[in-house]
């Protein structure tokens, strides 16, 4: 099984902002480490594909200084399960990885023993179920953003964005770079929250540079706070959506409905590494070490915060992790200065509970699996529902309907069972055969 084994001191999930900060923070102590994403480039959701653009000067830095930094990197490698019983040494354990393509591949689903683990698995989207929100044409505003960067022609198209949250204004902007009528911003939450964080982002002069900026390229697109959708509506895609401000509701016209509610973070990985969370978020003490020994935690998993907040914790949990804590405690005041500003964000950008009522009886909730909101009335958690409906048992494997449910319902996060992602057949027999019996895939019995 050797072919089917690395070894590293120090192995990183997720290569975003905080691993690629944590990969050099740890390799720069001199450790031997390896940093894996499960997409084909670095730097996460915020960086892909910006390394060649000379105008993300913050995405080079960082990214040369991984290339320098000798950090063993894996792309298109998702880590999919861990044994999941038995004991575990304190400083030690073993995660299986699966890598689709380029030079690691194929053959390539192995497993990797680490002395240390730090776990920068990010954010997604949170999607709020209302009618039409399953039409084609309706996006999330970071995923369509993506898209579009990624060459999906939303030139000439109306947009109208709606949902919560900074990204809004972000999305908005690549999508008007890109071409996009971007009609209508409509934010949920009310002016005076959405106006006291603004007038406190004197104290990040880089974010009110970045969002002054984002404004002034958006001058002439009409940004209305208290406001959300309400239906979405057209034949085979999205034609015009209902928006309203509590009182009127009045329709617009759009070929495009980018709609999102802030984000969640990906939990599943810790939660099956046994991780604790503490009201939703992974719960870590200063040196981002999560409750399980040698398991280290940064970024949006410990809360939703931004690149900066991203990047600090990152630094630390690098740094920790290599045993520079003195290093590491160099860093504790900027990182606190991030969490308030992360608390103010997630304090201006809080969701409605209006926002609950817009499922109808047969709006979609789980769109895998096509379960409607009446359908998971009469559960109390996830288990119930999953075993009842098959909620979240589709090919997003709850990653969207989950956190909706969990918004919808007030259900706490269900337990994870590998794989936390989805990888083929071949990954799980050959962690079926590498693993021994406390792994996740058990020897039939007579
Ligand atoms: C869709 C989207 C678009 C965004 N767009 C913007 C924007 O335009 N501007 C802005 O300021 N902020 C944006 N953000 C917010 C921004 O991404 C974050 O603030 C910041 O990137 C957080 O960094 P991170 O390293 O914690 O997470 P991320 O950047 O999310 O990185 C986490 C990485 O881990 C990988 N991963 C997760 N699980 C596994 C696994 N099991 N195996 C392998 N790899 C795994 C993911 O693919 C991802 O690449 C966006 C967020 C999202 C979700």
């Amino acid at each position: 099984m050797s072919d089917r084994r690395d070894e590293f001191e120090i192995l990183v999930v997720g290569a975003g902002p905080a691993g690629v900060a944590a990969a050099c923070a740890a390799a720069e102590a001199g450790r031997r480490v390896a940093i894996l994403d499960n997409s084909p480039w670095l730097g996460g959701q915020i960086w892909r594909g910006e390394s060649t653009r000379p105008a993300q000067t913050a995405a080079r830095r960082w990214l040369e200084r991984l290339k320098r930094s000798g950090a063993h990197v894996l792309l298109n490698t998702t880590a999919f399960a861990a044994p999941t019983s038995g004991p575990r040494a304190p400083n030690a354990g073993r995660l299986f990885v699966s890598t689709t393509c380029g030079p690691q591949a194929p053959n390539a689903d192995r497993e990797i023993v680490w002395q240390k683990l730090i776990l920068a698995t990010g954010a997604r989207e949170l999607f709020v179920p209302f009618p039409g929100w399953t039409l084609p044409g309706v996006l999330g505003p970071g995923g369509l953003h993506a898209m579009s960067k990624a060459g999906w022609p939303v030139a000439g198209k109306r947009v109208v964005v709606a949902g919560t949250g900074p990204l809004l204004l972000a999305a908005a902007d690549g999508l008007k770079q890109h071409g996009a009528q971007v009609r209508l911003i409509v934010e949920q939450a009310p002016l005076a929250k959405v106006a006291q964080f603004g007038l406190g982002l004197w104290r990040y002069p880089g974010k009110l540079v970045q969002g002054v900026a984002v404004k002034g390229r958006l001058l002439g697109v009409p940004y209305r706070c208290g406001c959300w959708p309400v239906k979405a509506e057209g034949a085979d895609q999205v034609q015009r959506v209902t928006l309203t401000g509590g009182k009127r509701a009045w329709t617009e016209e759009c070929d495009l409905l980018a709609c999102g509610f802030h984000l969640v973070p990906n939990v599943e990985l810790p939660l099956l590494l046994g991780c604790e969370l503490d009201a939703g978020v992974v719960r870590v003490n200063e040196f981002q070490e999560t409750t399980q020994t040698g398991i280290y935690c940064a970024g949006e998993p410990t809360g939703v915060g931004g690149v900066d907040c991203a990047l600090v914790e990152g630094r630390i949990s690098g740094l920790a992790a290599a045993g520079r804590t003195r290093q590491a405690r160099e860093l504790f005041r900027q990182r606190a200065a991030w969490h308030r500003f992360r608390n103010a964000l997630n304090r201006a950008f809080s969701l409605r509970p209006e926002l609950r009522t817009l499922a109808t009886a047969d709006t979609i909730v789980c769109r895998c699996e096509d379960v409607r909101r009446e359908a998971l009335e009469p559960f109390a958690d996830e288990r119930g529902a999953k075993l009842h409906t098959r909620c979240g048992m589709g090919a997003c494997q709850g990653r969207i309907c989950g956190a909706a449910a969990q918004f919808l319902f007030g259900w706490e996060h269900g337990s994870v069972r590998p794989p936390v992602f989805p990888v083929p057949v071949e990954a799980l027999i050959t962690a079926g055969k590498t693993a021994d019996s406390n792994t996740f895939i058990s020897e039939p019995t007579e």
